[in-house]
């Protein structure tokens, strides 16, 4: 067992920790938490860790849940009677008001472990209209010994009542510097992926580990090598549409970030300018092959994929993205007439 317990905290979830950690010993914390933080800082990981912390029975606490007394061991084993995890159900967009409903009987009932009941919300956006209705009462009229978790990537689209009746907690990223310095401490060296991952998402480390470890740092890149074939009619577009089918998600994130570094190199940028030096062999043809009107005309289709990937519009998302890439092979044809 380590000093911290089960868990470790990052440097940028310790202030959040200790605020609420005060404010547990003088019997002040509110009866809900709007936790606020970006994908990729580990924000559902903290919230799990407050929600054990505060059930955990050791005599003192500690920064961290003991990990080994009874509360701890029915928390580890996901089974403790006074938790309550709510997320998106598979297969689904938003949180149902069975689910909702289901969570406040739990909070009603007294505690299991004589202690405190934590209900932890994973995403207040994916609240439905009528879902949220169920959960104002809770949220108006709390029980005592009980703490409501509502975690969201940003304020904006938060109800009213949520912001007037939870306190706010953030969980954040404020540099890039502090994102090297948390994967240097977990890897001892920064590679190039890394490098890379740290230019697309500063503020968010995990992003930067998941980008290189599942190997989204490399397959972005063949993707790309790929794409530049289209442009440059090596390849055909439904090759590569079948090809990168089930990365289709990903491809149009890759999508947008190559097209700002070719929109960078057709201003003059060379290879240790781009956020993508590894693919600049790709992006400088692509580059050359369109002009920077289609590039603008190829980024608002990306934008409409994206717009399709929220809608969870899997049929409408292929057809656009087949479309997008036939397009994309097409503009770059014609250009070249126009040029030649
Ligand atoms: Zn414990």
């Amino acid at each position: 067992m380590s000093l911290f317990g089960d868990n470790q905290l990052t440097p940028w979830q310790q202030e959040p920790f200790e605020q609420i950690a005060k404010q547990y010993a003088q019997e002040q914390l509110p009866h809900s938490i709007l936790m606020l933080g970006e994908e990729g800082v580990g924000r559902d990981d903290f919230a799990v860790f407050v929600a054990q912390w505060m059930l955990c029975g050791a005599s003192e606490k500690q920064v961290g849940a003991c990990g080994q007394c009874k509360s701890c061991q029915l928390f580890k084993a996901g089974s403790h009677p006074d938790y309550h995890y709510l997320d998106v159900e598979e297969g689904k967009t938003q949180i149902s008001v069975a689910q909702v409903r289901e969570l406040i009987e739990h909070m009603q009932e007294s505690s299991h472990q004589a202690g405190w009941k934590v209900a932890n919300i994973t995403n207040v956006h994916a609240l439905n209209a009528s879902s949220f209705n169920a959960l104002l009462k809770t949220l108006e009229e709390p029980q005592p010994n009980t703490l409501l978790i509502l975690q969201a990537e940003q304020l904006q689209g938060v109800p009213a009542t949520i912001k007037s009746r939870a306190q706010l907690r953030k969980v954040g990223v404020t540099d890039s510097a502090m994102t090297r310095q948390w994967l240097e401490q977990r890897h001892d060296f920064i590679s190039r992926e890394m490098e890379t991952g740290i230019q697309l998402f500063p503020t968010a480390p995990y992003k930067v580990e998941s980008f290189v470890e599942e190997g989204e740092a490399f397959k972005s890149g063949e993707f790309i090598y790929d794409y530049a074939d289209i442009v440059q009619g090596k390849q055909t577009p439904m090759d590569i549409a079948e090809r990168w089918q089930s990365e289709l998600e990903n491809c149009v994130f890759w999508c947008q970030l190559m097209f700002h570094d070719v929109l960078y190199i057709q201003q003059g940028a060379g290879e240790d300018d781009v956020q993508l030096k590894a693919q600049f062999g790709a992006t400088a043809p692509i580059a050359d092959a369109i002009s920077p009107k289609g590039v603008m005309l190829l980024l608002t289709k990306i934008i409409e994929l994206q717009r399709l990937i929220k809608l969870k519009s899997p049929a409408n998302l292929m057809a656009s993205w087949q479309s997008f890439l036939i397009y994309s092979s097409q503009i770059a044809i014609k250009y070249k007439n126009i040029a030649s």
